[in-house]
Formats: structure tokens, C-alpha cells, sequence
């Protein structure tokens, strides 16, 4: 008996000295990955926030995954992100869910939708509301792993070179605006565009354009939009808390030992509050700097924003219905909203409202 269980114990100490050598042999693996992202190369916030999250999982891997982040159109254009790492020729990426409603139209509900939930609201779905998860299930068919991985914010609604004082004032005008926010000004009588970021400053000084969103004060002020529109208006009703995300290759998430996963998941999290800690501090230091300039900074009427409103809900119904995958998304979004918006109301809202 005892020469038997001495036989055994020797047995499972060897086992367990393999799996050490295992461990200890995917601990020493150092993983060089490639992060393609949609933005310009260090852009103020979004192009930051990637470079913030690369460094952040090569600090705390110890250097085990060693990031190379490459800026728009140096591996792929903005909008090639999601196939690219898709198929594997980058393992990780940085981009925004909305722009890729072509692949599946539920992505927008990972980024922001019209009069849909602020940044705050967001991270509650995705955290605790059950929102990663269906995120997980939608992008797992894509071979991508996806996080959020920053924030904006709510946006501002735009720059235009004429007062907009009723609904009317929309029709005919042309503006950049993509997306879901591009189809409700559609439906208003507008005349959507879609424009890359580095195009906007031209299209709207030359006239191509009457009107453009972009993000908020602080990239809006990088790239002088200030010098081509006289009005500032808010809110952004069709970006009220844009999430950003990161996707990594599936297989290439898969291929790390537990501890280099958790890495990225807790620096994706880390970077998700960062980006939105910047927007925060920077928009108001640029803002200021606004205020100094030759432009009026504006409030939408109420009648218009109740109009897009109510256009905003026709679309966001036939959006949330288009296939049974994109309704159980869009009834998870919803219920979360009305749950969580009377509270919002009651805390933040009244908060401030009490206290300006
Ligand atoms: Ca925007």
C-alpha cells in the first residue's frame, strides 16, 4: 500500500513539475502583435486612447505582447479595420462599432444610436446589463473578440453656417453626418454626406458642405472648424455617448495563457475610462478657447430636437427589427434605457439642474 502511494504521489509530482515547465514555458512566450486602427497616427483622444491601450498591455504583460500600432492607411484604410483583423492580418485593433452596420446593422447598438444611451448609461449596459455579452455572441461570428476600449462622450451637434430655428431650416442642407444620425436628417429633408475626418475642414469652407458634425470641442478646435462655420450647436442628439472598441483576432486571443488575456481585458477597461477622462478635461479647455472666437455657440430649439426625436424612433424601430439577431439587441438596449433613465433623471440630471 505504501510503496503504491508513494508511486502515485511521485506520479502527480511529475505531472504537476510538467505543468509548471508548461506554465513557466508560456510565461517566457513573448507575443509580437500588430494594432491597426481608424485613426490618424497620436489623433487627440481616439488615436491617443490606442496608443494608451498598446502601451498599457506591454507594461503590465512585462513585455510579453509587444504592440506596434499603426494609424490609418499605414497597414489598411480607416474603415478596413474590422476585416483585417477579422482574417488575421493584424491580431488587435482600435476602431468604432458604428462603422461597420454593413457586416451586421446590430454593431451600431455597440457604439451609439440617435437620443440612445450617454456614456455613463453605456458602460452600465455593457458591464452589467448584459451588453458585452451579446457584443461577444455578434462579434464571435466575425472571429473577433470585442471591448469597449474608450469613450467620447455626448458630442456636440454640429457646425452650420446658417441659425437652425425650426425643422424647416434642415431641409435642403447638406451636412456631414454618418450613420444612423445621417438617415434621421434624411427623413428631416437633409441631405447627408458621409466624409472621412481629414476632409471635413475643406468640404465645409469650400461649400461642398453647409453643415458637418464631428466629435466635440476638443478635436473639433484640432481641426479649425471654427474657421469655417459661424454656429456651434448642442447637443449631439445622434452621438450621446459613443463607445469606441477594441477587436482582437479570435484565435489570436484564444493562443494566450489566461493571464495575458485578462491584461487586455483590464486595459481595454482602463483605457475606456482614460479616453473619456481626456474628452472631458480637454473639451472644456477648448471650449474656452471657443468661446474667444468669432462663432455663437447655440442650443437646438426644443421643437427640433422633439422632431428628430420622434424620426429618430421610426428609424430606430426599423433598424432594431431588420432580422431576429438585431431585435433581441435592440430589446436588451431599450429595456436597459427605460430601466436606467429615470434614475439617471433623478441623479445626474437633478443634480445639475439644482446646481449651474
Ligand atoms: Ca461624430
Amino acid at each position: 500500500m505504501k510503496r503504491r502511494n508513494f508511486i502515485k504521489a511521485l506520479g502527480a509530482t511529475t505531472a504537476v513539475a510538467t505543468l509548471g515547465s508548461k506554465r513557466a514555458q508560456a510565461d517566457a512566450k513573448k507575443y509580437k502583435w500588430k494594432m491597426v486602427t481608424s485613426w490618424p497616427k497620436n489623433f487627440p483622444g481616439l488615436g491617443v486612447g490606442a496608443e494608451n491601450l498598446a502601451k498599457m498591455i506591454n507594461d503590465l504583460s512585462g513585455g510579453r505582447i509587444k504592440i506596434k500600432v499603426f494609424g490609418a492607411n499605414e497597414l489598411v484604410p480607416p474603415l478596413g479595420v474590422f476585416d483585417f483583423v477579422s482574417e488575421g492580418g493584424a491580431e488587435i485593433g482600435h476602431t468604432g462599432a458604428y462603422y461597420w452596420k454593413g457586416k451586421h446593422p446590430a454593431c451600431q447598438f455597440f457604439s451609439s444610436v440617435p437620443f440612445g444611451l450617454n456614456a455613463q448609461e453605456m458602460n452600465a449596459w455593457m458591464y452589467y446589463g448584459g451588453g458585452l455579452e451579446l457584443y461577444e455572441e455578434l462579434y464571435n461570428q466575425f472571429n473577433l473578440v470585442p471591448r469597449p476600449a474608450g469613450n467620447t462622450g455626448v458630442q456636440m451637434g454640429g457646425w452650420f453656417n446658417k441659425e437652425i430655428n425650426t425643422i424647416e431650416d434642415l431641409k435642403g442642407l447638406t451636412m456631414r453626418i454618418p450613420g444612423l444620425g445621417g438617415e434621421v436628417l434624411q427623413r428631416a429633408g437633409g441631405v447627408p454626406v458621409t466624409l472621412a475626418g481629414a476632409e471635413i475642414f475643406t468640404a465645409l469652407q469650400t461649400g461642398t458642405i453647409d453643415a458637418t458634425e464631428w466629435v466635440g470641442p476638443y478635436n473639433d478646435r484640432a481641426f479649425g472648424l471654427y474657421k469655417a462655420a459661424k454656429y456651434y450647436y448642442y447637443p449631439g442628439w445622434h452621438e450621446p455617448g459613443p463607445s469606441l472598441e477594441c477587436i482582437i483576432n479570435k484565435k489570436a486571443y484564444l493562443s494566450l495563457p489566461s493571464d495575458l488575456q485578462n491584461i487586455i481585458d483590464i486595459s481595454c477597461k482602463a483605457v475606456n475610462i482614460d479616453m473619456l477622462s481626456d474628452y472631458m478635461s480637454k473639451n472644456n479647455l477648448a471650449l474656452d478657447f471657443l468661446k474667444k472666437e468669432d462663432i455663437k455657440i447655440k442650443k437646438f430649439p426644443d421643437s427640433v430636437i422633439k422632431k428628430l426625436r420622434e424620426i429618430s424612433k421610426e428609424v430606430m424601430d426599423e433598424v432594431g427589427n431588420h432580422d431576429d439577431y438585431t431585435k433581441k439587441i435592440y430589446k436588451s438596449y431599450y429595456t436597459f434605457l427605460k430601466k436606467v433613465r429615470p434614475w439617471t433623471k433623478i441623479s445626474e440630471l437633478a443634480y445639475l439642474e439644482g446646481n449651474n
